[in-house]
């Protein structure tokens, strides 16, 4: 018998990079999101360009991808991480500049509170480099407040 498939699950990732070339980087990490075994992009934003707020460094270039997966939760991080490791982020300090970072946004309608894993994305409401690309591709799961929140970020979409 074949084991028992999981459901497909909707899931929000965002992705941000501002060291080497910034651009690139997204794109070879939307490729590999794609190409991870239990992972299938749906839909890519466009890329938007904003300056660091809590970080440092070159301006960061911000995307948001739609995923329907067969994964956990839990191992759909362990999945983002390991397309970060593969572009060569270090952790030295905490919102030091970075290669890559994939954070996880919403996973289905799930509320997750582990130490490692905490869904939504306790602090995806305050950032215009998330709000604006989810808007984009999941207008519904974005209401006009929060929008309106941010709009004191610059954020230009390239
Ligand atoms: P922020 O979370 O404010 O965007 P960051 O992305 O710079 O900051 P990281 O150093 O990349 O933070 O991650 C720190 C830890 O956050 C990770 O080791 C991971 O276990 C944890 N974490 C908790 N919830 C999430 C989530 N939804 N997506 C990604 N990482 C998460
Ligand atoms: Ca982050
Ligand atoms: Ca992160």
């Amino acid at each position: 018998m074949k084991p028992a498939q999981r459901p497909e699950v909707t899931a929000y990732v965002a992705l941000g990079a501002n060291l080497g070339d910034a651009a690139q980087t997204l794109r070879d990490a939307l490729h590999r999101l794609d190409h991870t075994p239990g992972l299938r992009l749906i839909h890519a934003s466009s890329l938007y360009r904003t300056a660091p707020i809590d970080s440092s460094g070159p301006d960061y270039l911000n995307a948001v991808a739609e995923v329907s997966t067969t994964l956990t939760a839990p191992a759909l991080l362990a999945a983002l991480q390991a397309i970060e490791l593969a572009h060569g982020r270090e952790r030295p300090y905490r919102n030091a500049p970075r290669t890559l970072d994939l954070d996880l946004l919403l996973y289905g309608d799930a509320r997750i509170e582990s130490p490692a894993l905490t869904v939504p994305h306790p602090r995806m409401g305050e950032r215009a480099f998330v709000l604006v690309p989810l808007a984009e591709i999941a207008p519904n799961t974005v209401s006009p407040d929060a929008l309106l929140s941010v709009q004191g970020q610059s954020i230009n979409r390239i």
